[in-house]
């Protein structure tokens, strides 16, 4: 197994640099890197997630390539600015409502964005469940009048009754991640009356297979986005992404660029803002050069140790 940390050009979710391991099976390679504040409990699934991908290998395509956003942290305008343009993407995701920025700073950052992708790109922002349902109303209005219109608001508020209530309240469409990804039971998890789209994601939801059921039960139309991984785990949300039956958004998949280097010379960065979907993952040629530390390692080693014996 491989222990890789690779830094992050800009900090995003509160980490500087993504850790992880990569397992390696006759199917090809999986990744295990849930966020330092997952319990082992938590972890279980993302476990799963690597499992499926390095054993087992993933459902048949029933296409061949996927429109992805580009995702902006909370930087400057001008770096929004500079992140959108460069990425070829036409769609954008903008981070907001992060203890660092307010409001105002928010909205500054999705006019650069807007200035960057044009009137024909969308925008998208995740507020990633800070708000009460009073703050939710008034700042996606605001920030909608900012964005010149957002294509939908992800997780705005903590449980489904909030979500369902600022939906009631707002044009905007509403999106759930949190409510999904880290429910009880992801599959009985009721979101259709809260949200309009679904995010779903392999590694939290336990594999393409596992996060397909989610889908499906969703009922509702889905994202599939990345857990920030290197191009290992990202070629599993590309093989769920091709494996939908519908897909009528970009996905939350070009997040490559989020990190500083990758494991493999193979990286699944967007061409013209779309990626193709892979057989599977690629090899991790380039390990070396981000493996991490003894004492990360040996963490790592420690922690998927415990969540193997759960
Ligand atoms: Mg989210």
């Amino acid at each position: 197994m491989i222990v890789y940390a690779i830094p992050l050009h800009d900090r995003f979710r509160g980490i500087a640099v993504r850790e992880g391991v990569l397992l390696p099976g006759p199917a090809g390679w999986g990744e295990f890197c849930p966020f330092a504040d997952y319990s082992d409990a938590e972890s279980a699934p993302w476990l799963a997630a690597a499992v499926e991908a390095s054993e087992r290998g993933w459902p048949e395509p029933v296409r061949d390539r996927v429109e992805v956003n580009t995702t902006v942290p909370v930087v400057s305008p001008d770096r929004a600015h500079e992140l959108v343009a460069a990425s070829g993407c036409r769609t954008a995701k903008v981070k907001v409502a992060d203890p660092r920025s307010s409001l105002a700073e928010d909205c500054e950052r999705l006019a650069a964005v807007r200035a960057a992708l044009g009137g024909g790109g969308a925008i998208r922002v995740d507020a990633n469940a800070v708000w009460d349902v009073d703050t939710a109303v008034s700042a996606i209005r605001e920030l909608d009048r900012a964005a010149g219109g957002l294509e939908y608001v992800e997780q705005p508020c903590r449980s489904l009754d909030e979500l369902a209530a600022v939906r009631r309240r707002v044009d905007v469409r509403i999106a759930a991640d949190e409510s999904i990804r880290r429910a009880e039971d992801p599959v009985k998890v009721a979101v259709a009356g809260a949200a309009d789209i679904a995010v779903i994601k392999v590694s939290p939801l336990g594999g393409v297979r596992r996060a397909l059921e989610v889908a499906e039960a969703s009922g509702l139309p889905c994202v599939v986005s990345s857990a920030v991984e290197t191009s290992v785990g990202l070629a599993a949300g590309l093989a769920l992404a091709g494996a939908l039956p519908t897909l009528d958004f970009a996905c939350g998949l070009g997040t490559r660029s989020l990190l500083a280097g990758d494991v493999t010379s193979d990286s699944l960065s967007p061409a013209d803002g779309f990626l193709p979907v892979p057989r599977r993952a690629p090899e991790p040629d380039l390990a070396e050069a981000v493996a991490a530390d003894e004492k990360t390692r040996a963490a790592w080693e420690e922690r998927l140790a415990r969540v193997h014996r759960l």
